[in-house]
């Protein structure tokens, strides 16, 4: 049997130096002669741990000290709510931006809370490209943004400016977080589930401003408010100590390896051969617009129909699998994360062109 690329959109490949030390701390953590999952996370070797962890997303995203590092629990889909349960008071407006099913997700959240202004939406054209021109209301606290439309293969590649002075950015990058340097500075609050880009599933990072709390009046749940999240430094509850080592150690998998600029580059590199390869190769097209193509999830379809179960059953005997599109797309998707090798995408395309002759 040849090498597996798992080409899953989430949860999605980890890197093998990942897999072995959560196995071995699963059993023994670092000879203390018991699990992981059995020790306290009040215990100094956790907390050393989860402080260390924080601190690698510090250096890796170069976050600015006045912002917070949280691990929280819930998924990206509980920062839906929190979101506006948190920043967005009844009487106040948050722009949003409609660029993909999760965007939708997160804005019938925030319809529960306050006003929600749809900004822009691509969604009558099947979220194919990212809309160039904002309708942002003039008083609106935030502006959410989804970084990276996991199902629709489109990315932010520069982002818009609050016309608010006082709002701030709020965005959604769960599936292309530490896949390039950001500037944190731009951003009130970033928030990501961890299963594409950063580790397993089992845990969110929020990074968010303090300045930007305690401006709307409601009751919020203790677990649910950001504040005793900072206050507690993410251990108000049991945190997910598993889920967080494994964040642990592909950050530091990606910081001996050049960190994200070095990510960035490698990424570009594999996007830039496989979407050569779909232009190239007349069985293929891509739906995506040219200049918003994700550099992380890669959907395409057949130019001109054809046995997309066939093309399945064949990337899967050379050891290809989960590259079956979205359901809302059809055809095929790659993602091609952080964690997956070149020689992953170089196997992909030399299946795409074996398929093409055969
Ligand atoms: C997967 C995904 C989510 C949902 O994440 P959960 O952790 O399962 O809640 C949200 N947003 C984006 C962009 C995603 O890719």
């Amino acid at each position: 049997m040849s090498k597996i690329y798992n080409f899953s959109a989430g949860p999605a490949v980890l890197d093998s130096t990942v897999l072995e030390a959560t196995s071995k701390a699963a059993i023994d953590y670092q000879g203390h002669g018991i699990s992981l999952m059995e020790m306290s996370h009040r215990s100094k070797p956790v907390m050393d741990m989860v402080a260390e962890t924080e601190n690698l997303v510090r250096v890796l995203l170069q976050v600015p000290d006045q912002y917070y590092v949280l691990f929280l629990q819930g998924g990206a889909s509980l920062q839906f709510a929190m979101i506006p349960m948190n920043l967005l008071g009844e009487n106040q407006t948050a722009d949003y931006t409609d660029t993909g099913a999760w965007s939708a997700k997160a804005i019938k959240e925030a319809q529960l809370y306050g006003n929600v202004n749809v900004a822009c939406s691509s969604k009558e054209s099947v979220h194919n490209h990212i809309p160039k021109e904002l309708n942002q209301s003039e008083a609106a606290v935030y502006l959410h943004v989804t970084s990276n439309n996991t199902i629709y293969g489109t990315q932010w590649y520069s982002y818009p400016k609050p016309i608010n002075a006082d709002g701030y950015l709020v965005a959604d990058m769960s599936s292309d977080i530490f896949s390039r340097p950001i500037d944190v500075s731009q951003f009130g609050l970033i928030y990501a589930g961890a299963q594409k880009n950063m580790g397993p599933a089992g845990v969110t990072l929020v990074i968010i401003r303090g300045d930007i709390l305690g401006k709307v009046d409601r009751t919020i749940p203790t677990m649910m408010n950001y504040q005793t999240q900072m206050d507690k430094s993410s251990m108000f509850n049991t945190p997910p100590v598993m889920s967080i080592y494994a964040v642990n150690r592909t950050l530091s998998w990606l910081k001996e390896n050049g960190g994200v600029e070095a990510m960035a580059e490698k990424n570009e590199r594999k996007a830039k051969k496989l979407y050569d390869e779909i232009e190239r190769n007349p069985l293929f097209i891509s739906p995506v617009a040219l200049e918003d193509r994700s550099l992380m999830n890669v959907p395409f379809v057949f130019a001109d129909g054809g046995d997309e179960a066939d093309f399945l059953s064949f990337c899967d005997h050379r050891g290809l699998k989960t590259l079956k599109g979205h359901r809302s797309v059809g055809g095929f998707r790659a993602s091609i994360y952080n964690a997956m090798p070149e020689a992953g995408v170089d196997a992909l395309i030399h299946a795409m062109q074996e398929y093409q002759t055969n």
